[in-house]
């Protein structure tokens, strides 16, 4: 199955291997995010979690 990422838009394919795969089987709709935003989000958050926290 191909999958476009929401926030870069790169298609990627993934197998039932995937731990998204079977929410995306089931709703198409529902947006999926490749691991390098995923990744890359994660990121940013822990940035601003380690803004937050320092005075
Ligand atoms: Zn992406």
């Amino acid at each position: 199955m191909e999958v476009g990422c929401k926030v870069c838009g790169s298609v990627t394919r993934i197998t039932k291997a995937h731990k998204d795969y079977t929410r995306l089987a089931r709703k198409p709709n529902t947006p999926y995010i490749c691991d390098k935003c995923g990744a890359w989000i994660q990121f940013q958050m822990q940035n601003q979690q380690g803004l937050r926290k320092t005075p």
